[in-house]
């Protein structure tokens, strides 16, 4: 098929389509085991082998990066995975080449710069793997064995999220670390504390009346992770703003909780769950068993998992793993596998641990599930940036409980490393569970005659040529002022929620204004006629009034949402509240000169912005909106605190951080994470931190609650 033909039609037909498309519960995924990861001939020699050992090293310790400092991984898990086993089969082969090898063995560590480390008083290891029935069965054997006798051994599932230690020192939440890499760990202590499920303190008495023992000190362990459901709402958001799916959970939960913006934090709705310990102090209060464990951390109030199991022998244990892996798609969040461990803790101390993992537990990491199906086309969708985002169209197939139609192909490399071709039969997998991703293509079916796809040299909404994106492995349309598609995708964010929220004002309805030539720009919007309105298909006289009224009553959104809706690249409703509170009118923003941006933005955001100011039409945008805002005439209560920046550090006595938030944002105030110059008050708390140092440091008043409060009362 002529590529010009395909990509007719293709565009516009996207809008409103989530892959997710239908749910069809007794539909079982065809997990063939038709797809196997390239074979890898073994080296039959020493020396062949030690140059792949470091090979392997090197890509794998590429990949950690990838994975851990970035969060945002290039290959699958599955194909990671088997990168790792490769290397530990040859090394425990070729033991002498693997010593002497000069490429060291990747370490994992998640460590940020920027970020304060703490010292783990335990260790925190990771788990061995197994992933196969034999190698599970063989753990469970060798540690009856040298027991002597049947033991218990408990089954959880395994989190997939972002491993954390939380320290209660008697009984209240003082710091949060990540593993990094394994002695010592990231402070996250501030992002923690956005995260709604983590108690701020340890429950003492239950409400029958008995009362929990409390540690001086114990170090619990757990996982951050993202809800399913909240993964699935962040990417309908995203969806409907034209922004990039989010692939994978786990990323999302990583990148979030090294955000430097805490707001960012308790804007997604992170959850935690516990299920382990270090240090316990005295040690006569630590849990004897694991499930003494779950049954403790409960009393504490603490969230912990919502369903393991107690096995006697290694039969029940592979019965246990498996019937979770068939629940896992209904479970609250994503697992990856299950982990099985050796329930009694005297016991455990007979098998101790190598330098990376206890020997007394595993995990079993589930094969992704899969499916074949043909590529039927590819769908090029234009952003409101103009980021161009290719989707792969396929034959429905049915995986892991939905009908998969489409899958995401996230830009051009993806399809070009893939070699991904029209008709092939391609391998369809859930990354994180959730989100099909193409893996692999079985080339022996594929058609003859087939060629390469093209990636488009121009944007197949207005013919513009594309040019590369500066930051980005993709590729742009630059026709920013005339692409009907960006025109579209740039009006319906303006429209939308996280903007100016104005109702009844669909995409469809944009796309007939933008045809009819009625509206290219969100300004254009507030000129619009009644009479305009009444000859748009669907819309009555009634209808075109009430819409009227709506676009009207939009002039009177904060700035911040005016700014939000400029789809400025980099600036999202946290920097647009930023940008209102330091410019307070479009006017000063489209004047704005480099030295008006302080540090606190980022350098890459400042760029962004200044090139987004130095194209004449945005300034002319931007100017036009000024005139549609009406006259700052706020209403009284938001002008108390108008262009006050606060900082909060350590917990209130009776208000949440979110209530803060929204108190001071309702009286005009800006809640910043960190302490600068610029900062007019930090309200502090009980466990206030560093950020209080600071700001007696910069002779910055401190508040506490009360005064907070009164503050927000005068006039
Ligand atoms: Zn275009």
């Amino acid at each position: 098929m002529p590529r010009s033909s395909l990509l007719k039609g293709l565009v516009g037909a996207l809008v409103g389509g989530i892959w997710f498309v239908t749910a069809t519960p007794s539909s079982s995924a065809d997990s063939s085991s038709v797809f196997s990861p390239a074979p890898i001939t073994a080296p039959t020699s020493p020396d062949a082998a030690r140059q792949r050992i470091a090979a392997l090293r090197a890509e794998i310790a590429h990949h950690d990066a990838l994975y851990f400092q970035k969060a945002a991984p290039e290959i699958t898990d599955a194909a990671y995975d088997a990168l790792k086993r490769e290397l530990r089969a040859l090394e425990t082969t070729y033991p002498a080449e693997a010593a002497a090898i000069a490429q060291p063995v990747p370490i994992v560590d998640d460590h940020n710069d920027g970020f304060a480390k703490v010292a783990h008083r335990t260790p925190m290891l990771s788990l061995d793997k197994a992933y196969t029935e034999a190698e599970l069965r063989a753990f469970c054997v060798k540690t009856t064995t040298k027991l002597g006798q049947t033991t218990n051994f408990v089954v959880e599932p395994k989190i997939d999220g972002l491993s954390v230690s939380a320290i209660y020192e008697h009984g209240k939440f003082v710091r949060a670390s990540t593993r990094g890499n394994g002695r010592e760990g990231d402070d996250i202590t501030a992002n923690a504390r956005m995260i709604r499920s983590l108690p701020h303190e340890l429950r003492a008495s239950n409400p029958d009346g008995t009362h929990n023992v409390i540690p001086d000190i114990i170090e619990l362990r757990g996982e951050i992770f993202l809800s399913r459901a909240e993964f699935t709402r962040l990417n309908r958001e995203r969806f409907a703003e034209g922004e990039p799916q989010l692939a994978h959970p786990r990323n999302v939960a990583a990148g979030t909780i090294k955000s430097r913006d805490s707001n960012e934090t308790a804007e997604r709705h992170l959850d935690i769950v516990f299920y382990s310990w270090g240090t316990c102090e005295p040690t006569s209060s630590s849990p004897t068993t694991q499930q003494a464990f779950h049954a403790q951390a409960k009393a504490w109030g603490l969230p912990v998992l919502e369903t393991f199991q107690v096995v006697p022998s290694a039969d029940e244990a592979w019965a246990a793993v498996q019937a979770l892996g068939q629940k896992r798609a209904k479970l609250v969040a994503p697992i990856d596998g299950a982990v099985l461990k050796l329930d009694d803790v005297v016991a455990r101390t007979k098998f101790g641990e190598s330098d990376h993992a206890p020997n007394w537990a595993i995990a079993y990491k589930y094969a992704p599930e899969r499916a074949v199906t043909q590529l039927r086309g590819f769908t090029i969708q234009v952003g409101r940036t103009g980021l161009l985002t290719p989707v792969a169209e396929l034959a429905p197939v049915a995986l892991a409980g939905s009908t998969i139609a489409r899958a995401s192909l996230h830009n051009r490399e993806q399809i070009a490393r893939l070699d991904l071709r029209l008709g092939d039969f391609v391998f369809v997998e859930r990354a994180g569970e959730i989100i099909p991703e193409i893996v692999g293509v079985d080339v022996t079916r594929r058609p003859l005659q087939t060629e390469p796809f093209a990636f488009p040299t121009l944007c197949p909404a207005c013919n513009s040529p594309v040019i590369a994106a500066e930051d980005v492995a993709a590729v742009l349309c630059a026709n920013s002022t005339g692409c009907p598609a960006q025109l579209r995708e740039r009006l319906a964010h303006f429209a939308g929620k996280s903007c100016v929220d104005i109702k009844g004002l669909g995409v469809a309805t944009i796309a007939e204004l933008i045809a009819s030539g009625h509206v290219r720009t969100p300004a254009e919007l507030y000129a619009l006629k009644l009479e305009t309105l009444a000859t748009l298909s669907g819309f009555r006289k009634k209808s075109s009034a009430q819409l009227l009224a709506e676009i009207d009553r939009s002039r009177r959104a904060d700035l911040w949402r005016f700014i939000n809706g400029l789809s400025i690249p980099r600036v999202g409703p946290a920097t647009a509240k930023l940008l209102a509170k330091r410019f307070a009118s479009m006017e000063k923003l489209a004047a704005a000169q480099p030295a008006d941006f302080s540090a606190d933005l980022g350098k890459a955001t400042t760029q962004a912005i200044l090139a987004y100011l130095a194209v004449p039409n945005n300034r002319a945008l931007m100017l036009a909106l000024a005139k549609v805002i009406p006259r700052a005439e706020l209403p009284s209560t938001a002008t108390r605190l108008k262009g006050e920046t606060f900082v909060l550090t350590g917990r209130l006595p009776t208000l949440s951080r979110e209530e803060v938030v929204r108190l001071i944002e309702a009286a005009g105030g800006v809640v910043a994470s960190n302490v600068t110059k610029t900062t007019d008050y930090v309200i502090a708390g009980t466990d206030a931190g560093e950020k209080l140092t600071k700001a007696q440091k910069l002779n910055i008043p401190i508040l506490d609650e009360m005064k907070l409060l009164q503050l927000l009362k005068s006039d």
